[in-house]
């Protein structure tokens, strides 16, 4: 029914273990398309819904009673509403994203799984930092097989939490991508293992994703398909699945393959740029769409061949282009998908405005759910605001028109764009430019109240901060009142292994207390000296500290949120400074004063 071989060779091979990999290339899953034929019913295959169970008969799985199945593929087809409209062609839309785990890779774990059970396998070894980790996980527990993830040891948790929810055995190599699926593949040796992840078999499971759009189409052909690339694996699989129908006789052409690779993450259209059919691997890779950040692509031969073999082209998207996509993809036809699939729009956008594709039908291939990475976007996110409960809070915002204004904003944050105090004239230039908006003339004023404070600091303005400046004044509460509490000075000494000391100085409603107290850390000593220096007025406890830096370098700005209670009245204070303790004592102030306010 099939056999493996080289890819590039074309020579049958012959594997002594569960390793279905080359020394020097992939290997390839030969199916036997005459056997295929006898297998399926034409005029009954054609009617019956596009569902994974159907393409069975594609699959190299001896018995279908073994087949794991968790309900992947049949994933909508959808024409876009508003896009393909203004781009003046057929656009529609492939929701990988509504796969088990959230991403195209369950079509592959499903037939990867079905193998190893097929083969009797007593574990499986995969080496990923993000969506196969989990796809693998989760097919695995389906199996009851045992599933040991390798991962670099700087690997996020967030990235990895589906995959230990589904059971996966996560193990932390000290090193690089490289590093843990060499060790993978060497683990899977030794114990007799199987190698899952972008190896011969799993494109046998990605390839039904072809078969389900030519399905969905009635069996017309798209004129061309774009698939994001980071291993080469899933284009290549849209690539066998549209030329086994092809073969059949479903379709009367296959669509162009387009491959899409982020800037920062270029390998395969390097090789495309350059004709060739061999794919060098990058030193490092530098993009936020994690899903293709690969420098290695393990099937970069099979991606070329699928997209020379069809006239197909690679195209590489910037960062930006890929998160102005993805945003686009949200707001206009609520599709919420990765930065590494919105790479497939941003692509088609370039290529439209070479008019490569007017009236054309074009299908964007969507190969992960947004929520899988939210990081990037929350990056260029301009922070929703907080105000207290009050209508007018609200329509502060709303008549400064806030929500008017950019919901993203794609500037280098780390740029400096204040090294010294703006004129007022300057700043409306500067509001107006970066966040679309008009502002009062007190929260201009405030603005550069904030400005003057951080350069006194020896703080330049960088973008992000600048953004965190206006919209902390515009959340700012102007609800001083005579009796509110400013901390006027503080001053901390601390050394190595001694208790730190601190001494505030609190104005409360005219009257000036000083204290000092000690405590674990220089902040906590500064909080205990202002809860002793306050203690006359309100009796507040401290239920949550937290500290966040959000550009890099020690001279980054940050944000503290400190929340207070008092007889079940909760306040929550903020504040921003390049100096953690000042920070620390501004979210005191806006927390006491609120607290204040509501407790009267
Ligand atoms: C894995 C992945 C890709 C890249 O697919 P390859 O088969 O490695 O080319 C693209 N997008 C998402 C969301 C992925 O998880």
């Amino acid at each position: 029914m099939y056999y493996l071989a080289d890819f590039s060779s074309k020579q049958r091979v012959e594997p002594g273990n569960f390793i279905f990999t080359g020394e020097n290339g992939p290997w390839e899953v030969v199916m036997d398309l005459d056997y295929v034929r006898s297998r399926i019913n034409n005029d009954y295959f054609k009617k019956s819904p596009p569902l994974n169970s159907k393409y069975l008969p594609f699959m190299p799985i001896k018995n279908c009673a073994s087949f794991i199945s968790l309900g992947e593929g049949a994933t909508p087809l959808i024409l876009s509403k508003h896009i393909g409209r203004e781009l003046n062609l057929e656009l529609y839309f492939k929701l990988e994203s509504q796969n088990p785990t959230g991403s195209f890779k369950d079509r592959g774990s499903a037939v990867e799984l079905s193998i190893a059970r097929e083969l009797n396998v007593k574990g499986i070894v995969v080496a990923s930092t993000g969506n196969m980790a989990a796809s693998c996980s989760c097919y695995a527990a389906a199996a009851q097989i045992p599933c040991f993830v390798f991962v670099p040891e700087d690997t996020p948790s967030s990235k990895l939490s589906q995959a230990i929810s589904y059971g996966g055995r996560i193990v932390q190599v000290k090193g690089n991508y490289n590093h843990a699926a060499r060790l993978a593949e060497e683990v899977a040796a030794e114990l007799g293992f199987y190698l899952a992840g972008d190896y011969a078999f799993r494109v046998e499971g990605q390839k039904s994703a072809a078969f389900e759009i030519a399905d969905q189409m009635y069996f017309q052909a798209p004129d061309a398909v774009m698939v994001p690339m980071g291993c080469g694996t899933n284009i290549a699989g849209y690539g066998k699945g549209f030329k086994e129908y092809f073969a059949l006789g479903f379709i009367d052409r296959v669509p162009r393959m387009i491959g899409v690779q982020a800037e920062g993450a270029a390998s395969i259209v390097n090789a495309f740029q350059k004709n060739s059919r061999t794919v060098e691997a990058l030193d490092r890779v530098q993009t936020i769409a994690s899903g293709i950040a690969v420098s290695k692509p393990l099937d970069g031969v099979k991606a070329l061949d699928a997209i020379y073999s069809t006239n197909g082209e690679a195209v590489s998207v910037s960062d930006k282009e890929a998160l102005e996509a993805q945003y686009i993809l949200s707001k206009e036809e609520g599709l919420f998908v990765e930065a590494s699939s919105a790479t497939t729009l941003a692509a088609l956008m370039k290529l439209c405005r070479k008019g490569t594709f007017a009236n054309r039908r074009v299908v964007c291939v969507l190969t992960g759910h947004g929520l899988k990475d939210p990081a990037p976007l929350l990056n260029v996110a301009i922070k929703p605001p907080t105000i207290y409960p009050e209508v007018g809070d609200f329509l502060k915002l709303y008549e400064n028109s806030f929500f008017e204004g950019k919901t993203l904003a794609f500037f280098d944050k780390e740029e400096v764009i204040f090294a010294e105090n703006p004129t007022r004239t300057e700043l409306v230039q500067y509001v107006q430019k970066y966040f679309n908006t008009k502002l009062a003339d007190e929260y201009l004023k405030h603005i550069e109240d904030t400005i003057a404070k951080f350069l006194k600091k020896g703080k330049p303005i960088t973008f992000s901060d600048f953004q965190d400046i206006v919209q902390d004044v515009l959340e700012t509460s102007n609800r001083a009142t005579e009796r509110s509490v400013t901390v006027e000075d503080f001053s901390v000494q601390t050394g190595k292994d001694i208790k730190p000391t601190a001494k505030v100085t609190v104005n409360a409603g005219g009257v000036r207390y000083e204290a000092s107290a000690s405590g674990v850390g220089p902040v906590d000593a500064v909080i205990n000296a202002l809860k002793e220096a306050l203690t006359q007025r309100i009796d507040f406890s401290l239920a949550n500290y937290s500290v966040q830096i959000r550009s890099q370098g020690t001279s980054a700005v940050v944000y503290a949120e400190l929340k207070l209670t008092h007889k079940g009245v909760v306040s929550l204070g903020k504040g921003t400074s390049p100096d953690i303790i000042q920070a620390s004592i501004e979210a005191f102030e806006s927390a006491y004063n609120g607290l204040a306010s509501r407790a009267e």
